[in-house]
């Protein structure tokens, strides 16, 4: 088969894999080497359905011996097969780079013979790189589950970020839908690679991530998210992603979706910025009697309704953390707030000129003791109403979607997703 051929298939098979992105990684060309990993990532682009774009992102193979039942390359499906040889992985990556089409590579792998045979395979392509293209630029693979600790120092000595995917978030879903897979071979690899890294400066510099898909099992919002915190906690996972489940095999055990819950994998995301970056911790968002997002609003204004009474937020007053806590107000909102006031009184007009964008905040805060309509609005059933119906009204004017749906986020979650002005 031609090497273009291959790359067709393999490049194809890779694309439901997201747990690439930024990479965190900083480490500058040398004398010989071709290229940099900078700090501030790589080249943060991302496509419509908010998917990184920057990496060459491909499989080594998409013939695996696993047969989980949600995925495409799955040992039992009937699809056309390829794989590359390390050389050729190192060719493509390195022309590819030399003609500026990327700045990195992603590289992960369908399983062929057993774990460690086929991540000799990948260390090999990227050794090539590494050694004798002297390619310096980011490069994120897959660890393979089940490999053994020798072959995940190698592959981590070679690249800046590694990661390994949890896929399924209990291990009862994890029985039943990838069968080959055991618990403790992703979550041994996974302490492993944490352990080292604050050893090794060498060892994948930019740590690791991993991959939770949204859907395809029963597991409510609170038992991911909850899974999620603990992999930031106790794994020290840069990130986890979170990818709609999409409906490409049949099998009894899958559910029958005809589309992919991209609106339910936002809130995640949104819900997933809320515990990094603005001090959240799950059991603030949800709970055992409270599950799930309401998918009509964001997971901050969600929370908020739940918790009325926090509200209204004087905004003279409040600190910083009880700033962030108010829908709509993000991190640069409230640093612009705190510094503003401590020159003048804030009035819903002042916010409005310091382009705080009152949206969703209006409901939730009062300025210098006044509330933006009469006092008999502030009521949770009034405003969940006012917010779905923004948000509906936002769904139905965006023009960038072509088939407009409640069920689908619009640019403005996306890019919320992105800057984290939630
Ligand atoms: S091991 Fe990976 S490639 Fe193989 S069937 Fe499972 S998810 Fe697919």
């Amino acid at each position: 088969m031609e090497v273009a051929e291959k790359l067709k298939i393999l490049a194809d098979s890779a694309k439901y894999d997201v747990s690439c992105s930024s990479s965190g990684s900083d480490r500058k060309n040398t004398d010989k080497g071709i290229g940099n990993a900078s700090l501030c990532g790589i080249c943060h682009s991302f496509s419509a359905d908010g998917r990184c774009i920057s990496l060459l992102k491909i499989l080594m193979t998409n013939s695996c011996i696993y047969d989980c039942k949600y995925c495409i390359n799955r040992a039992s499906n009937n699809i056309q097969r390829a794989c590359f040889t390390p050389q050729e992985i190192a060719d493509i990556t390195i022309n590819f780079y030399r003609r500026n089409y990327i700045e990195g590579l992603f590289l992960s792998s369908g399983i062929i013979k057993n774990p460690d045979y086929t991540m000799e395979m990948l260390c090999e392509a990227i050794s090539i790189l590494r050694n004798k293209y002297h390619f310096n630029g980011y490069i994120h693979a897959k660890t393979i589950p089940g490999a053994s600790q020798d072959m995940i120092n190698k592959l981590g000595l070679l690249v800046d970020r590694m990661s390994i995917n949890i896929e399924l978030p209990s291990n009862q879903s994890l029985k039943l839908l990838a069968p080959n897979k055991e618990k403790d071979a992703i979550l041994e690899p996974m302490k492993y690679i944490k352990n080292t890294v604050k050893q090794d400066r060498k060892f994948v510099r930019a740590g690791q991530t991993t991959q939770l898909i949204i859907g395809a099992t029963p597991e409510s919002d609170f038992k991911i998210l909850s899974l999620a915190e603990g992999m930031y906690g106790k794994m020290n996972m840069k990130r986890v992603y979170y990818s709609a489940y999409v409906p490409l095999n049949h099998d009894d055990h899958l559910p029958a979706l005809k589309k992919p819950p991209l609106l339910r994998e936002n809130r995640l995301y949104q819900a997933d910025w809320l515990l990094r970056f603005y001090g959240f911790k799950v059991e603030d968002l949800l709970d055992d009697s409270h599950q799930n997002f309401n998918e009509l609003l964001d997971p901050k204004a969600d929370w908020a309704l739940h918790n009325m009474d926090y509200f209204p937020v004087e905004i003279n007053k409040a600190d910083y953390y009880t700033l962030l806590r108010v829908p709509g107000i993000g991190v640069l909102s409230a640093k612009k707030i705190m510094a503003a006031r401590k020159h003048h009184k804030l009035t819903f007009e002042s916010l409005k000129k310091m382009r705080v964008v009152l949206k969703r905040a209006k409901y939730f805060i009062t300025c210098d003791g006044k509330y933006f309509a009469s006092t008999s609005f502030f009521n949770s059933n009034l405003i969940s109403s006012a917010l779905i119906h923004d948000e509906r009204k936002l769904l139905i004017d965006s023009t960038d979607t072509v088939q407009l749906s409640l069920f689908e986020p619009t640019t403005k979650d996306r890019v919320e997703c992105i800057t984290g002005q939630l």
